[in-house]
């Protein structure tokens, strides 16, 4: 048995107040987790207002952990007390269906959510299957790592995924918590890399982080501008796009993929069939992604830039990401 100390929320958008609950015993599979610092994703904030209608309350959001093995269950493998590890979306799948077995940890159909089925990370301890937690490599930045772990893997997993090119030409959209990542890490893949955002109020920072080309949509015909451009377009934003222009911005054998959910997607089949264009979709990652997305990251000095808040000090934070705008990813520490 464990009692852990919590910040949950009470009712949809209601304040994080101290909260404290017993967790039981610790499952055989499973590891706990002593909480360094935990960041806040868009999706925290989508379950908190119960967006999704998933969120029970109280509401103990936190998907982007970074701490200490703690505890280990009896047949959990491959760590040591004192490790210090990550853990992101997922804490649990089953590990013996296909999807499993097949590497897609992420798409097993009993996934379970560090924040969906249990309480999550804004808390002093937080528990997970042993495969989901993630061994943190030489190199990496300890006190930036946590949004790797959600944000990161989002944005890095399609490039697994596709198979994207380091010759291909790939837009980003939206140059926030996701795209500035985005940025970093296809710039270090080495591809051509454009931001696309509404205005050019962050063009120098996107170059700063690795865009080659900068393309404000506020501007006139700037995307009819970039017509059959792209081998890859990849939208972090969850606003309705004009989908038209955009998969006109693909250049034949083109993917429009996004991360961003946005509510609703229209478009034209008949130039995507012309030129064989395709949309797609993706939610975070596998855990063996998960891995290659932290080795990448260390080998090219990839860290999220983050403001930090101390954990007693969560309403501040998400007063913040849902009414300033972070630059670009928001950490909780202990
Ligand atoms: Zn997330
Ligand atoms: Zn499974």
């Amino acid at each position: 048995m464990t009692t852990i100390q919590a910040y949950a929320a009470r009712r949809a958008g209601g304040p994080f107040e101290p909260f404290e609950y017993e967790a039981g015993p610790l499952g055989a599979d499973d590891l706990e987790i002593a909480v360094e610092s935990c960041g806040i994703c868009h999706s925290d904030l989508s379950m908190w207002d119960n967006d999704w209608k998933l969120t029970e309350y109280p509401f103990v959001g936190g998907h982007e952990v970074v701490g200490r093995v703690s505890a280990i269950g009896d047949h959990a493998q491959g760590h040591q007390v004192g490790d210090r590890v990550g853990l992101g979306w997922t804490c649990r799948s089953c590990m013996h269906c296909d999807h499993c077995l097949a590497g897609d940890h992420n798409l097993c159909l009993s996934a379970q959510g560090t924040i969906t089925h249990q309480h999550g990370g804004f808390a002093d301890k937080v528990r997970c299957h042993w495969g989901w937690a993630t061994k943190l490599p030489d190199g990496i930045e300890v006190a930036s790592a946590g949004p790797l772990f959600c944000g990161g893997l989002t944005v890095f997993n399609p490039l697994v995924q596709f198979d994207v090119a380091p010759t291909a030409r790939v837009g980003v959209v939206g140059i926030g918590g996701l795209g500035h990542l985005a940025l970093m890490f296809l710039k270090a893949w080495g591809c051509e890399v454009t931001a696309i955002s509404r205005t050019r109020a962050k063009e120098s920072e996107a170059r700063e982080l690795g865009a080659h080309h900068f393309v404000a949509t506020s501007e006139s015909d700037a995307l009819a501008k970039q017509a059959a451009k792209f081998d890859f377009i990849l939208n972090t934003t969850d606003a309705e796009l004009p989908w038209d222009a955009y998969l006109a911005a693909l250049a034949p054998r083109g993917t429009l993929h996004t991360v961003g959910a946005a509510p609703k997607i229209e478009a034209t089949v008949f130039p995507m069939l012309a030129a064989q264009k395709s949309f797609s979709a993706s939610p975070t990652g596998s855990i063996v992604t998960t891995h290659k997305m932290l080795e990448f990251a260390a080998r090219h000095q990839i860290a999220p830039m983050t403001e930090t808040f101390p954990m007693s000090q969560i309403n501040d934070a998400f007063e913040k990401l849902r009414n300033g705008s972070p630059r670009y990813r928001l950490v909780l520490t202990r």
